[in-house]
């Protein structure tokens, strides 16, 4: 339904406004992803005005004083005015407020702090829409004091600013950085985890992964990633430059489900990097030191454990299809260690300069006409006579190492190999 109609449609509600990121893509000219709206009416007084006009109204937030309005089964977010009393470095004491100018001079940045009202007038006190046009991301007021009211907003200002292609204002930028150092010690680590996997939906995540670069953010959540703009990799595989500029790369080109595995394919780098006299690094096995170190990144920033089992399997394999010669029995192998995570893998071969591969490369992902799983199984050898032990395992382990060295698919005959294999 179009803005102004739901404006109408809920035009019962005192003081309704639309409120913040939708307006500010209605003047982008874009369709808003979801309609937040503000009214004076306390979070009781909406409930019940919803529902006298025959709306659908639940209370999803009280605490905040959010209701959600149901109009045709679609819901939309009203919340009352508020007014912030004190903060503690993220989260406000808020009161209920009665002004719309008060509750968007709580908001974070300009162009987040304009309201529409009923008659489609836009409120914007703060010159949101000029900076829109100029290309600006600003703080609304003080910079300094809205980073120490609320330590996420640093890590807003660059994810916005990436977004929308903006630049961030320089007052805005160096208050930014001065309060950067604080930042982590304030806001939850999974709030920062939340901010780059929105980031990652986004066309270039790389702007605002540099941007926390810049602020040395980055490198307080990942250690691995300091420095990493000084290590300069051969021109020959990579002539964007250092591995910093690599990974931002790699991450741009991957497609958003992937962008975890993006970021840190290459983290194994800085703890393998070895000067050249040819004037730039080598990372020899930085594969296999960055699948040791996903463990512990993955729990730091509380990823979750399907994730940091798939970033394992990426992490060490990406190199495979890279510098490997393509036999039959290497890509067994390399699809037998990549299992359910094959697509994956070649989505990060693609993104990690792909068009630069060999196109033989690309057979390490193609389909095998016998499934590489394991074909003898442990009924073949309970059915042989055997019982299931420590030789069971070691038998079924042998069988499948034939298997994929030589791409035999006979029960039997891989049985008579293991058997001799173990002799
Ligand atoms: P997105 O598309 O990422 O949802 P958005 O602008 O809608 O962008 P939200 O995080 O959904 O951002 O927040 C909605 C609005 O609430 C913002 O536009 C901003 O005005 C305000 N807001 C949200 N978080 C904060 C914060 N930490 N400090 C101040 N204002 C905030
Ligand atoms: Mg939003």
């Amino acid at each position: 339904m179009p803005p102004r109609t739901v404006l109408q449609r809920l035009s019962f509600l005192p003081d309704l406004h639309l409120v913040g990121g939708a307006v500010r893509d209605i003047l982008l000219g874009k369709e808003p992803e979801d309609l937040d709206f503000a009214t004076s009416a306390p979070p009781q007084e909406t409930l019940r005005l919803a529902k006298e006009h025959g709306l659908g109204a639940v209370p999803t937030g009280l605490e905040h004083g959010t209701i959600t309005v149901l109009i045709n089964h679609h819901p939309y977010e009203v919340t009352t005015f508020r007014h912030d009393l004190e903060t503690d470095g993220r989260r406000a004491k808020v009161v209920w407020g009665k002004s719309i100018q008060a509750d968007l001079a709580r908001r974070d940045f300009t162009i987040g702090a304009i309201a529409m009202d009923t008659s489609g007038q836009v409120i914007d006190p703060y010159g949101g829409q000029k900076d829109l046009d100029a290309g600006i991301l600003r703080a609304v007021g003080d910079p300094r004091q809205r980073f120490r009211e609320d330590y996420l907003r640093v890590i807003r200002a660059g994810r916005f600013a990436a977004r929308y292609g903006l630049e961030v204002e320089e007052e805005t930028l160096q208050a930014a950085k001065a309060a950067a150092p604080e930042v982590l010690s304030h806001v939850a680590i999974e709030r920062v985890t939340a901010e780059l996997d929105k980031a990652f939906k986004d066309p270039t995540p790389s702007r605002f992964l540099r941007y926390l670069y810049d602020l040395e953010l980055l490198q307080q959540l990942i250690p691995e990633f300091e420095d990493t703009d000084l290590l300069l990799q051969n021109p020959r595989w990579h002539p964007e430059g250092d591995v910093l500029t690599h990974v931002l790369q790699v991450v741009d080109q991957a497609p958003p489900e992937i962008r975890w595995h993006a970021l840190l394919h290459d983290i194994g780098k800085r703890d393998t990097a070895k000067w050249k006299p040819e004037g730039w690094y080598s990372f020899h096995a930085h594969e296999l030191v960055g699948a040791e170190l996903i463990p512990r990144i993955a729990r730091d920033l509380r990823l979750p454990n399907h994730l940091r089992e798939e970033l394992l399997v990426t992490t060490a394999l990406h190199m495979i299809p890279a510098f490997s010669k393509p036999t039959p029995a290497a890509i067994r192998k390399f699809q037998a260690q990549a299992g359910p995570h094959l697509k994956v893998l070649e989505a990060l071969f693609r993104a990690d300069a792909g068009h630069r591969r060999e196109p033989s490369a690309w057979k390490f992902f193609e389909p095998q006409p016998v499934p590489v799983q394991p074909i003898l199984q442990g009924r073949h050898l309970i059915e042989w006579g055997h019982q299931p032990g420590p030789e069971f395992r070691r038998l079924l382990d042998a069988a499948f190492e034939v298997q994929l060295e030589t791409g035999e698919t006979d029960p039997e005959r891989l049985y008579q190999a293991a058997q001799r294999a173990k002799d």
